[in-house]
């Protein structure tokens, strides 16, 4: 730290974003990307607008959300547009947190919460979820704070149904209830429409991962338009052009593509069926996922030595080092051909375990 860096800032630590070696070419199951490049009239639509980069992007984007509007069933002025829901998640923490407004999420779940709210210097409580990694619903029930939560939840991949989520919001009507759908487009049911009954409601979600485009940073949040005009000034007082044209060009593409989308989410879903059924069979605990990712055990094995071993093998997980689940690694779902090599050394490194 140099000796200028604000005192504000003494504590913070900041997000560990999953590694991106460069040193070998390793099969990455480590950050949740789709295995599968977005289709080529994405790619077109960003070169197309790649030639325009000397003019500044549509700081409302509304091409973009008015195709937003169309797919997602919601009016275009209750959708805010951002680079990334990583984005997204700090405008909202920004907007809504304070001394008097604090916030609680699963003590278990994505790490960058944690961080947003130290950064903006918002209190917060951390809930544990229950036994078997779920979260327990009943603890949100009038809790009168604001309240975070990913569904799937992250990296457990388990997801709460569209009933629990709707007690939990009209039992805090005077509370922001934040519902993160990164990994929704994989098998849970989406709160979207419940932002139209409910004003407390955000729900955000992103491009990243069901929509292969993790590079370009694309997230958005749909919500009540008071909400969302509050967001907007967040966003206008930081950051107005905050995607890029190049980006907002191949969102609207991605959009338009409903069948690829539909099959790659398909996909990852039989893969993932696949993957759990051979990792039962080799004697793992595999929590049941509603994500492009399973969260697994093994007793023959703890989860750092594990990850370690796949490493040495070129195949990257994710190992968390938090004390309730060290002995998990979490495994993004690729290809079929990838989960097949991750399977067999999986099971050749049991083998030399025993
Ligand atoms: C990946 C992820 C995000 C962030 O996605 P970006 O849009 O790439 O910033 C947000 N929330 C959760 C739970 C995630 O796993």
């Amino acid at each position: 730290m140099s000796r200028f860096f604000s005192v504000r800032h003494n504590n913070l630590k900041a997000y560990t974003p999953g590694e991106q070696p460069k040193d070998m070419k390793y099969i990455k199951l480590n950050t949740n990307e789709s295995p599968f490049p977005p289709p080529d009239s994405v790619a077109e639509a960003a070169a197309d607008q790649a030639r325009l980069a000397e003019l500044y992007s549509d700081p409302e984007c509304t091409l973009l959300r008015e195709k937003m509007s169309e797919v997602y069933g919601v009016p275009a002025e209750n959708i805010v547009m951002g680079n990334g829901s990583d984005e997204i998640l700090a405008l909202i923490f920004s907007a809504f947190g304070d001394e008097n407004s604090p916030f609680v999420f699963p003590d278990i779940t994505y790490s960058f919460y944690k961080v947003f709210a130290d950064l903006y210097h918002v209190p917060y409580t951390e809930i544990p979820l229950d036994d078997s990694l779920m979260v327990h619903t009943e603890d949100y029930e009038n809790i009168g704070k604001n309240i975070v939560i990913a569904n799937p939840n992250a990296p457990t991949g388990q997801a709460l149904s569209a009933e629990d989520i709707e007690r939990i919001v009209c039992s805090n009507r005077n509370n922001i209830v934040v519902i993160d759908e990164a990994y929704v487009d994989f098998g849970a049911v989406s709160s979207v429409t419940l932002t139209q009954k409910y004003d407390n409601l955000i729900v955000c979600g992103t491009f990243s991962k069901s929509r292969s485009m993790a590079g370009a940073r694309l997230g958005f949040a749909i919500a009540d338009r008071d909400i969302i005009k509050d967001l907007n000034t967040m966003r206008y007082s930081t950051n107005p052009y905050n995607v890029n044209r190049m980006t907002m060009a191949a969102g609207i593409a991605a959009l338009s593509e409903r069948d690829y989308f539909l099959k790659n989410c398909r996909d990852i879903t039989e893969t993932r069926k696949y993957t759990e059924e051979h990792l039962l069979r080799l004697g793992f605990s595999v929590l049941p996922s509603r994500a492009n990712f399973l969260f697994i055990k093994s007793d023959k094995i703890g989860g750092k030595r594990l990850y370690e071993k796949l490493k040495e093998a070129g195949i990257l997980v994710r190992h968390f080092d938090s004390e309730r689940i060290k002995e998990y690694i979490r495994v993004t779902i690729g290809t079929r051909d990838q989960m097949k090599i991750f399977l067999d050394e999986t099971e050749k490194i049991l083998g030399e375990e025993s």
